[in-house]
């Protein structure tokens, strides 16, 4: 047995603050919320002063892409692809990808991220870096033409395939679902075929869909049909299905993925970047699951899921109005949403959940004064503020530090990563 104390904080419990209260956990799950009985000699974290909040997930990342942070700015998607990013992930090897995925591990410990959505390849990667960090992951490998892991589709299916023949219910932390990368990348056939995959194995399917017009434009000069009908044609909406960014939805679109049950991950700093567009949230947020994700650090910079979070609110609040995307359904979309995902994270404060949770302090100048706990830490807060992090009861950051491996060290590592795949030859 072992037991964890977070004691005389302020938690956030779905949309009610429950103040200066403890929360005991046990095995990894929360065991009561409040003031109850606490045996002798267990670990303790004194936060005092502080907000608790669930832990937070990124819905949607390439974490390797960490190495590729800053190589590109100031063009389109297309661009941004096709002449950056593409040729330098070329060069990209297995033990690369570990370093970058591990050095994205840090920044999503620091931003209080105890859960992230991927997908990418060297997936076996990135899977052992979190598992060495103590975070939860659902990876979903790429399947795609692009990739120097596999070098063509096939290939690139094939390890996608041995990914989830190795880790489905391996590891406690870590969730498998396949990625075909986008509709305009995976022909009808290796749609088909991954669809089938998938349900067979009750599987996640994460892909990116409507992120430009460019793709849509594509798509009905080559199919007769958006993006969205074409996936739907081809079997491959359903309530496993998570859509990244769907900037450029017709209504028609939205009633598929809604009688689907599918989920949309929205990155609205990445679509502002690129300029693709602004994603019309408030639209379908109540009939659509909508879960935030930060894009890969190619295309946002960083990981902080808390002021990817603000951008989506305010964008939606210019689109609609001030009373789009109000705080506790806002606060939702990096936290509880995620629940439905059924990967054991729930983003919920409450006996019998498991304790993942984020220390954030407030006595900082600019989260006080306190008037409503959702609004500083929607609006005020940065990522970084936390202070510490528990997933599945273990802490894996406390004050401020990484417990799980030497981030210095790794920074180092990646740095030499970087520099290499940046090399002319
Ligand atoms: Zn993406």
């Amino acid at each position: 047995m072992s037991g964890l104390l977070v004691e005389n904080a302020d938690f956030v419990v779905g949309e009610k603050v429950l103040r200066d209260a403890s929360v005991y956990i046990e095995d990894g799950k929360i065991l009561w919320v409040g003031k109850g009985e606490v045996p002798s000699g267990i670990e303790k974290i004194d936060a005092r002063k502080c907000a608790v909040l669930p832990a937070l997930v990124n819905a949607h990342t390439h974490l390797p892409e960490t190495v590729l942070r800053g190589l590109c700015d100031d063009h389109n998607l297309q661009e941004w692809l096709n002449d950056y990013i593409w040729p330098a992930e070329n060069k990209l090897k297995a033990e690369d990808a570990r370093i970058a995925a591990l050095l994205g591990c840090a920044e999503l410990i620091h931003n209080g991220i105890g859960f992230f959505v991927d997908q990418y390849f060297y997936a076996k990667e990135i899977a052992e870096s979190a598992v060495t960090a103590g975070i939860k992951a659902l990876l979903c490998p790429s399947v795609f033409d692009n990739c120097p892991e596999g070098k063509g589709i096939e290939n690139q299916f094939a390890i996608a395939r041995n990914f989830v023949q190795e880790w489905q219910g391996k590891h406690e932390r870590i969730f498998t679902g396949i990625g075909p990368h986008a509709p305009y990348t995976v022909s009808d056939e290796y749609l088909t075929r991954i669809a089938e995959f998938a349900g067979a194995r009750g599987l996640h399917i994460h892909i990116h869909l409507s992120e430009t017009e460019w793709e849509n434009t594509e798509s009905q000069r080559k199919f007769g049909e958006t993006p969205a009908e074409r996936l739907h044609r081809i079997g491959l909406l359903g309530e496993k299905t998570l859509l990244a960014h769907c900037v450029h939805l017709s209504q028609k679109d939205v009633k598929l993925i809604a009688s689907a049950k599918s989920t949309i991950l929205h990155c609205p700093q990445s679509n502002l970047k690129l300029s693709s567009g602004i994603a019309k949230v408030e639209s379908f947020r109540n009939s659509i699951n909508v879960l935030v994700g930060t894009d890969g650090n190619a295309s946002n910079n960083n990981l902080d899921v808390l002021e990817e979070l603000r951008t989506a609110c305010m964008l939606q609040k210019y689109l609609f109005g001030p009373e789009a995307m109000p705080l506790s359904s806002a606060f939702r979309m990096i936290s509880s949403n995620a629940g439905l995902l059924g990967c054991s994270y729930r983003g919920l404060i409450a006996p019998g959940m498991p304790a993942d949770l984020a220390v954030l302090p407030l006595s900082k100048s600019h989260l006080q004064p306190v008037h409503d706990i959702h609004s500083n830490i929607i609006y005020s807060a940065n990522g970084t503020d936390m202070r510490d992090l528990i997933v599945d009861g273990k802490v894996v950051m406390r004050d401020y530090k990484i417990v799980a491996f030497d981030e210095r060290r790794v920074i180092e590592e990646a740095g030499r990563v970087a520099e290499r795949i940046l090399e002319k030859k």
